[in-house]
């Protein structure tokens, strides 16, 4: 017995870890910031976040196939070298090997063990009955739904016997309710007791997925990858997803989501602030948001962000994207997690496509880095600069945003709106002079 109450030691711990990446251009990319988290024994730990978070780097930090730039990742409280042999990995890809049979997949990670070969046989036989694979031990990948190949998946992790299992959204490549049987298979064996798994790491971008799972649960938000919240989830499993507390959980975990993509504006800032402010572009296409608008026209000028992610079968991060990029061009308001029409969003949607054309070309001027663009074109010779000098004019008013991407956006945005373009040949951003001298 301990002597003195100490808590137990967690099964991992990050501590204020700091990620970059060099990308071969040499630019460097900051991925994750300070992030501290623990995984305890008898924990399903969900980290939850839009693509991009670093949520995978997170996993692939606390299995130890990278080393954190800065910080330290603690395996039973000692710094972890080399990779964490308490963890055991599922991938969304399934990763299978299509030319070995479903025995031959679950066995793959087993060679390392030097096990005897009965042993071997043993381990196998149980991780595909633990799954429900029996009988189809001969079969070949091809021959599998997705469902039965995310099986073989988790046989093949459960044969490790290890006490830690890291799933990397297992579930997204499977249609709704595939996903949601082998969801409740995943916490059954691991309530059962009949594995060596004490613990779980699911990453997701789902948010039912997150709630129904987690009994902690980490919001990431990106650029840079960063903890937003953590909260534990103490409902009991198997969780009543209609229950009024699961429903709670849900909306409070949504408006963090939609906090750090579109805040609402807080009163207190200047006014001055305001006018002065670059905003970033999201990264979305203009027929997405117009397909956003002409959902939200349908649902008599209001509606719930995540009630259209699913409609659309989108993600809810993209859709929230979509919502900022309509709201940058004042065509919808974001009180909390609704999105409504504004009158000009309204007149929009009802425009013939030459009215759109002008409608948003108007309202690219009134966006501040595509008014400084504009600015810079008409001082500029034959009013055209290169795409590298754009491109350096954005870092210059952006510089915590990707360029490349600004400028994508912005040219697509521009080029329907006729406002500046683009010539792939030159690779120069041109001032447009829609029906000049007509
Ligand atoms: P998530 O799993 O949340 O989608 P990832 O952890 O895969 O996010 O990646 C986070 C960010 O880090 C992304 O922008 C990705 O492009 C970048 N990234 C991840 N691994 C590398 C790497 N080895 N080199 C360069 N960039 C990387
Ligand atoms: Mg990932």
């Amino acid at each position: 017995m301990n002597s003195k109450n100490n808590p137990p030691t967690p099964l991992v711990e990050l501590k204020n870890i700091h990620q970059s990446f060099t990308l071969s251009s040499g630019q460097k990319i900051k991925v994750l910031q300070d992030i501290h988290f623990t995984l305890e024994e008898g924990e399903i730990l969900a980290i939850l976040g839009p693509s991009g978070s670093g949520k995978s780097t997170c996993l692939r930090i606390l299995s130890g196939l990278i080393e954190p730039t800065l910080g330290q990742c603690l395996r039973r409280g000692k710094p972890l070298i080399g990779p964490n042999p308490d963890v055991a990995m599922v991938f969304q890809t399934f990763a299978l090997l299509p030319w070995l049979n479903v025995a031959q997949n679950v066995a793959v990670g087993l060679e390392p063990l030097s096990l005897t070969k009965l042993e071997a046989e043993e381990r196998i036989k149980k991780a595909i009955d633990l799954v429900g694979l029996e009988g189809f031990e001969e079969a070949y990948p091809r021959e599998l739904s997705g469902g039965m190949k995310q099986r073989v998946g988790i046989a093949r992790a459960l044969v490790m016997e290890r006490p830690i299992l890291c799933l990397d959204e297992p579930f997204s490549a499977l249609d709704v309710l595939t996903a949601e049987v082998l969801r409740k298979e995943v916490l059954n064996l691991w309530r059962s007791g009949k594995t060596p798994v004490k613990s779980i790491v699911i990453v997701t971008h789902n948010i039912l997925e997150a709630i129904s799972m987690g009994s902690k649960i980490l919001v990431m938000g990106t650029n840079p990858g960063q903890i937003k919240l953590a909260v534990k989830n103490d409902l009991p499993y198997p969780r009543d997803e209609i229950s009024g507390r699961f429903k709670e959980f849900v909306d409070n975990i949504h408006s963090v989501i939609t906090e750090d993509i579109i805040p609402d504006t807080p009163d207190w800032v200047p006014p001055a602030m305001i006018a002065n402010a670059v905003e970033a572009l999201p990264s979305v296409q203009l027929n997405e948001v117009f397909g956003l608008l002409d959902r939200i026209h349908e649902s008599g000028g209001r509606a719930d962000a995540f009630a259209i992610a699913q409609a659309l079968k989108q993600e809810s991060t993209q859709v929230l994207l979509m919502a900022k990029a309509a709201e940058l061009l004042d065509f919808v308001d974001t009180p909390k997690n609704a999105i409504v029409l504004t009158n000009l969003g309204n007149q929009f949607v009802k425009a013939d496509v030459n009215l759109k054309k002008q409608m948003i070309r108007a309202q690219l001027q009134q966006l501040r880095i595509a008014d400084l663009l504009k600015t810079k074109l008409e001082t500029s010779e034959n009013h055209e600069i290169s795409t590298e000098e754009c491109l350096e004019f954005i870092r210059d008013w952006l510089p915590n945003e990707p360029a490349e991407k600004i400028f994508d956006t912005l040219i697509q945005w521009s080029r329907y709106g006729e406002l500046f373009g683009y010539n792939a040949t030159s690779k120069t951003v041109y001032l447009d002079q829609p029906d000049a001298g007509a």
